[in-house]
């Protein structure tokens, strides 16, 4: 937005920019969007390129297959959250964005009126880009459906770790699954599964004891063990599946991101659409006056976003297989391996060869 000449001032609740351990895979559909910002050199410096990614049988510690990831433009990569958030805050800052921090939107009125816990302030337009509680969704949609509880729980950790290669690795166990990939040369980022039937509150800042995360996956083979052995301290919460907004806007707001759509972790899509979206929403709003770009914004998102909510849903499914199901799929991807291995990507082209730039408002 403020590329695009928009004097663009961010209020974050948290006192300070700064992420608690954990990683998130840029895909080349986000990493697009930030090359099309003018940091993709930034980009090709931070986190690490990924190689491959290799479904595993948790249980044996056998790999089934290894897809190589290596050869996509821009690189797929693995970032340290507070890296990514750095390089997008200093690009923003760069262009002339002002980040206020320490700053709560309580509510928003018609107008484009925001009241914080400093007071009240009016923008031409408000961008609700503030996450699974949004706010800004609220007003937007305030009859929304509420979220509904998965039937499953994560953890998060960052474990050391001594040059482990680039590749994501996805541990497959009857309904369970742990997904491992290396962050740099000594930190590791762990983020597992289970399903369970009660769980009370959304959201990622429940400390849990590591040994309910080591019993999880106490019958899984000596390698994984030994990765969740490392583990210190660990973070639990429940999975809840939102339905996407129906509306994205309403009078001066535009939502995006998780506000708009919260996304299950089983296809590292979240950031990488809220990025999209993102670039998208300024798009419109440079090309379009504002009564016609907020629609227009919604039309070019809300049938992808979606898309690629449904095909997490089917990964979640995927990995916990059990029984006779669980040895077909392992058949099935061992022959992949073999036969076709551009098809275990190819599968996906639709959302890793996405050009947001190339979208016309
Ligand atoms: C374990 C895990 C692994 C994941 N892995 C990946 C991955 O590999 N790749 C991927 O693309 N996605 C991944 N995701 C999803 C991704 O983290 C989210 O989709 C993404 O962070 C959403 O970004 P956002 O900017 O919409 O919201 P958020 O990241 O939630 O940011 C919202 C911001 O708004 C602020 N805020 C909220 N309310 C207010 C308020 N009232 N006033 C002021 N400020 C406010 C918050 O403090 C926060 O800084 C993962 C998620 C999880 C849980």
């Amino acid at each position: 937005m403020a590329q695009a000449g928009a004097n663009v001032t961010v209020l974050e609740q948290a006192a300070e920019l700064r992420e608690v351990g954990a990683g998130l895979q840029v895909t080349p559909n986000g990493a697009r969007v930030i090359r099309a910002l003018g940091l993709g050199a930034d980009y090709d410096a931070g986190g690490l390129a990924a190689a491959a990614v290799s479904p595993t049988d948790a249980l044996t510690g056998r790999v089934l297959a290894r897809f190589d990831l290596g050869h996509t433009d821009p690189a797929y990569r693995f970032f340290h959250r507070a890296t990514l958030q750095r390089l997008l805050a200093d690009g923003a800052v760069a262009q002339g964005a002002a980040i206020r921090t320490g700053i709560r939107v309580d509510r928003l009125a018609r107008g484009g009126r925001i009241m914080t816990d400093e007071g009240a302030r009016e923008a031409d337009l408000v961008i609700g880009a503030d996450g699974i509680h949004s706010v800004a969704r609220r007003f937007c949609e305030p009859d929304a459906r509420p979220a509904e509880f998965t039937g499953q729980v994560a953890w998060r950790a960052v474990v050391s770790c001594s040059d482990v290669p680039p590749v994501a690795r996805i541990w497959m166990a009857p309904g369970r699954h742990v997904v491992t990939y290396p962050l740099s040369a000594e930190r590791m980022n762990i983020v597992a599964v289970q399903e369970r039937t009660e769980w009370a509150e959304e959201g990622w800042h429940h400390p849990d004891d590591p040994e309910n995360l080591r019993t999880a996956f106490a019958d899984c083979g000596p390698d994984l063990r030994a990765i969740l052995d490392r583990v210190e301290e660990a973070r639990l919460w429940g999975l809840f599946r939102h339905p996407v907004a129906r509306h994205w806007h309403n009078d001066r707001v535009a939502i995006l991101g998780d506000a708009a759509h919260p996304t299950l972790p089983f296809l590292a899509q979240g950031a990488n659409l809220a990025l999209e979206d993102a670039f998208v929403l300024a798009r419109c709003c440079a090309g379009l006056p504002l009564d016609k770009a907020l629609p227009r914004y919604q039309a070019l998102r809300r049938d992808r976003v979606s898309r690629a909510i449904d095909a997490a849903n089917a990964n979640a499914r995927n990995y916990h297989l059990s029984g006779a199901g669980r040895r077909v799929a392992h058949l099935g991807l061992g022959l992949m391996d073999r036969l076709a291995p551009a098809l275990f990507l190819g599968r996906f082209g639709w959302l890793y060869d996405y050009d947001p730039a190339a979208v016309t408002p």
